[in-house]
């Protein structure tokens, strides 16, 4: 079959990559070149047990040695990555410097890994998306970059299906005219972002700040702010990737907003004091985008190009390499059948709402580190709860079961319940009432003891803490300590 994948992303060289060695005929489009900048560099657990599987089942052993920092180090040392070892978030307060205040510390640790061998990384997309992109090739797959794609092209080069793989370049919504659903999101942010050098680290900025269950710096790094909140990922060569996520349009140029928002929070202008943009720093008025649908007669589209929400949780990678990998399974016997397509589409549009309910959730929160931090736990309640029964239960229908909780009836419906309950949490005893309802909400899918009061905020990985849970996931505890083996990744 000849398959057309529009946009060289990772997402889209990847998958190229999956149908040639399946012994479909590919030919990858770009409109760009190699290397390029891109942002979307934050990887996760699930992402890296998705890269094991695609690695085993399609023989990609670097795929396999790009899911772990220390493989990674010693296999592609030149593919510039940061050390990943969790989720840290902090909450700042206008006006004032971030307050270190024993177990009262708007701090967040949510550890993703043990050490840093098994580590998840940031990926500097400009060399991994290169990678990817020159993988493809020498897998033989047809590249044309610099190509202006058009239906006639694809005609020409006798397509019988097409993935859009082209982000929010939007190639298939423009060819096919397919309407916007970004009415559906309750999400809406402005994006401010650069590259920089010389950001500090955040423990020399905020004295005091007790040791947390992996370096605070090393992880995807949310500062939470009246406006919204700015991400920050370090990569092991000294840039950092940070953007404002803001709510609301500000006046000004970019410069000017980058320098009043750093003086209104001093903890935040003290990182970046002496750190200098790389380029200069760009506004976006906004980054959602959704599409009303995902696939069709001869079509089918990488999340990316389908819906995109927001960073926070880094959701995109972990998405992207699940739909790869359903429909790589899709064209395992030729091309996708109908029925194929329905359920490809009906779950990418399942999964782009939970995301939204998820981080729109995040957003009403925000306010209050208290509730933030109780939110917070749905996701991580949903993502070391998939993790672990896909490490045990490694089965091939993982692929099609549904990302953050869909579907499932324990979880599938807490993040669009939290996010409306959120809306009419006003007093303290509100507050303490919504994050009892977490702690319920999420405890038959719990198995790392997440919204534990006694944790402060601090959550390692805890080998203990999850053979308790053996129940949580239908287990004796003797066949957990069995199946410990699966979990190496893990713990
Ligand atoms: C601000 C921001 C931060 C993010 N942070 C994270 C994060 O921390 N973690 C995470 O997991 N995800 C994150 N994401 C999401 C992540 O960026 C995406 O999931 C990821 O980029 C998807 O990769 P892709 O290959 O599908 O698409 P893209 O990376 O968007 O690649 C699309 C490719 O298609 C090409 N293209 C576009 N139009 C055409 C056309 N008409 N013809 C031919 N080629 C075309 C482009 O040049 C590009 O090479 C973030 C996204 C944003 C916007």
């Amino acid at each position: 079959m000849r398959v057309a994948v529009v946009g060289s992303g990772f997402a889209g060289s990847l998958l190229a990559r999956v149908l040639t060695v399946q012994g479909h005929d590919v030919v990858l489009l770009e409109r760009g070149t190699h290397p390029r900048f891109a942002i979307g560099e934050s990887s996760t657990p699930l992402a890296n047990l998705t890269l094991e599987r695609l690695a085993r089942r399609y023989g990609l052993d670097d795929c396999y040695d790009l899911a772990a920092h220390g493989r990674w180090v010693v296999r592609f040392p030149e593919l510039e990555r940061g050390l990943k070892r969790g989720f840290t978030f902090y909450r700042h307060h206008a006006g004032r410097p971030f307050a270190v205040d024993g177990t009262r510390t708007e701090r967040l640790l949510v550890a993703a890994s043990p050490n840093d061998h098994v580590a998840d990384n940031h990926w500097l997309r400009a060399d991994v998306d290169h990678h990817f992109v020159r993988a493809a090739v020498a897998a033989g797959v047809e590249y044309r970059d610099r190509t202006d794609v058009t239906a006639e092209l694809l005609k020409i080069l006798g397509a019988d299906f097409v993935v859009d793989a082209s982000g929010p370049g939007g190639f298939l919504a423009r060819q096919l005219d397919l309407p916007s659903a970004l009415h559906r999101m309750h999400t809406r942010a402005g994006l401010l972002f650069s590259h920089f050098a010389g950001v500090r680290l955040f423990a020399d900025v905020a004295p005091g700040l007790p040791a947390g269950p992996y370096p605070d710096d090393w992880a995807a790094v949310h500062h939470i702010i009246d406006e919204g909140w700015l991400y920050s990922l370090r990569f092991d060569h000294g840039i950092t990737s940070a953007g404002f996520l803001l709510r609301d349009p500000m006046p000004g140029t970019p410069e000017e907003t980058w320098r009043h928002l750093l003086r209104r929070y001093p903890t935040i202008g003290a990182l970046f004091r002496d750190a200098r943009p790389l380029m200069p720093l760009a506004f976006r008025p906004r980054v959602q985008h959704r599409l009303t649908r995902a696939a069709g007669d001869g079509w089918a589209m990488l999340p990316h190009a389908f819906a995109f929400v927001d960073p926070l949780f880094s959701t995109g990678i972990a998405w992207s390499l699940r739909a790869i990998e359903r429909l790589a399974s899709c064209f395992e016997n030729g091309l996708p059948t109908e029925r194929d397509l329905s359920r490809y589409d009906a779950l990418l549009g399942a999964e782009a709402d939970q995301i939204d309910w998820l981080v729109a959730g995040a957003y009403r929160a925000m306010a209050r580190f208290d509730l933030f931090a109780a939110h917070a736990m749905i996701y991580f309640a949903a993502v070391s709860y998939a993790e672990v029964s896909q490490r045990i239960h490694p089965d091939r229908d993982v692929a099609w079961s549904g990302f953050l909780g869909v579907g499932d009836a324990e979880l599938g419906g807490v993040p669009r319940a939290s996010f409306r309950r959120l809306a009419h949490v006003r007093s303290g005893a509100d507050r303490r009432e919504f994050v009892k309802w977490v702690s319920n909400s999420i405890a038959a899918r719990n198995v790392c003891g997440f919204a534990n009061p006694a944790a402060h905020h601090c959550y390692p990985v805890d080998l203990d803490v999850l053979l308790g849970r053996h129940a949580v996931l239908g287990m004796s505890r003797q066949s957990l300590v069995s199946a410990l083996p699966a979990l190496r990744g893990f713990a």
